[in-house]
């Protein structure tokens, strides 16, 4: 912020207040404004009784222009306080509405994956039944295997295609006493 220079004016307007504490800057800038925007017939008296005065001011509105001056610097200070303050609410405003949607994406996805994840479970559930039944049923044919190689038609067949001295009763295979010796070697 620029620190600006105030000076007092006459008329700065054709009716209003008769003496205004204005920055230079305007008064320059309304002397301009006259000069380009006025009635030819009405510039030379706009621009006389427009003086920036120097006189040493009364002591009542040495005062009153002292209080203003100082109340306009910290309005001005107040006003740029406000500014930054604003700018900073902004910022971050943008900052939480890009993560709100950051959040309602990831939000989003975590819902589809949790679907996912129970679609998947059931499919594994479903399988894992299917698999637990099919064991049992296998349980129960290699119980009806066991048996069956076991039986006397069983022992008969080792018999013919194999003929040592296996037998349910001694299923040792080392022990070969008796039968064919080349089983031994
Ligand atoms: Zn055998």
């Amino acid at each position: 912020m620029t620190k600006l220079t105030y000076v007092l004016v006459t008329h700065m307007g054709h009716d209003g207040p008769w003496l205004l504490i204005k920055a230079l800057k305007d008064v320059r800038e309304r002397r301009v404004s006259i000069k380009a925007n006025k009635p030819k017939h009405e510039v030379p008296l706009r621009l006389k009784l427009l003086k920036i005065i120097q006189e040493p001011l009364p002591l009542t509105l040495r005062k009153a222009n002292a209080a203003w001056v100082k109340a306009y610097a910290a309005r001005d200070k107040a006003y740029a306080a406000r500014d930054k303050a604003n700018a900073a609410w902004v910022k971050a405003n943008a900052t939480r509405v890009k993560a709100n949607a950051a959040w309602v994406k990831a939000y989003a996805a975590r819902d589809k994956a949790y679907a996912a994840r129970h679609k998947a479970n059931a499919a594994w559930v479903k399988t894992d039944a299917a698999r637990e039944k099919a064991y049992a049923a296998w349980v129960e044919t290699d119980a009806t295997w066991t048996k069956a190689i076991n039986s006397p038609a069983g022992v008969d067949f080792h018999k013919q295609v194999c003929g040592c001295a296996w037998t349910p009763k001694q299923p040792d295979i080392l022990r070969q006493t008796g039968g064919d010796q080349s089983l031994m070697e």
